[in-house]
């Protein structure tokens, strides 16, 4: 076993005596690595390989990731996740997300702009990744942590009954989906 660290591009084993493995690919009878990361010859399988030490942090089913609601069309909201819970490390791969207006409260809504505005920052679970990122906070733990108010950018508290928010300067007051530590949230 032979094992260094190579970059993509980097010519790694000739295919008359290793196959192509995982993080590489062949060209021409060359096998060259197709990612960073530390080149494994396995003579007993007759394989060249790359793997990395360090992989991104890609978003799987069932994570729980906190996103800013990007926009608000009829039937469904569009996020950008930030960040996923419990790590530090950047999320790497797909972030563009939606929630569609089925997924973002318990109770029946047929309108997403009841629930969610742009720019809400939101704690939601990923309920599908293929064909494209998408997210749910129907859970009472899931939805709105933070929103600012959208007539005077005043950062908006929960309402008495917990149901919505209302804007401490100017009083504006409008339902969300929220999260049930909204305005008292540790971010781990
Ligand atoms: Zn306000």
């Amino acid at each position: 076993m032979d094992s260094r660290f190579v970059m993509p591009g980097d010519e790694v084993a000739v295919e008359e005596e290793y196959a192509a493995g995982e993080g590489t690919f062949a060209d021409n009878g060359t096998v060259y690595a197709s990612q960073v990361g530390t080149l494994v010859l396995d003579d007993d399988e007759c394989t060249a390989s790359v793997v990395c030490p360090n992989p991104p942090n890609i978003l799987k089913k069932g994570d729980v990731v906190y996103a800013v609601v990007a926009d608000i069309r009829s039937t469904m909201a569009t996020a950008d996740v930030v960040a996923k819970e419990g790590t530090s490390k950047n999320v790497g791969g797909e972030t563009y997300a939606t929630l569609h207006v089925s997924k973002i409260s318990p109770k029946y809504t047929d309108d997403v702009s009841k629930e969610l505005r742009k720019g809400d920052y939101i704690r939601a679970v990923v309920t599908e990744t293929k064909p494209s990122l998408q997210l749910a906070t129907k859970d009472k733990h899931l939805g709105c942590i933070r929103a600012l108010c959208s007539k005077c950018k005043t950062e908006m508290v929960r309402d008495k009954k917990g149901e919505g928010l209302y804007c401490p300067e100017c009083r504006y007051a409008i339902p969300r989906k929220l999260a049930d530590d909204y305005g008292d949230v540790v971010l781990r």
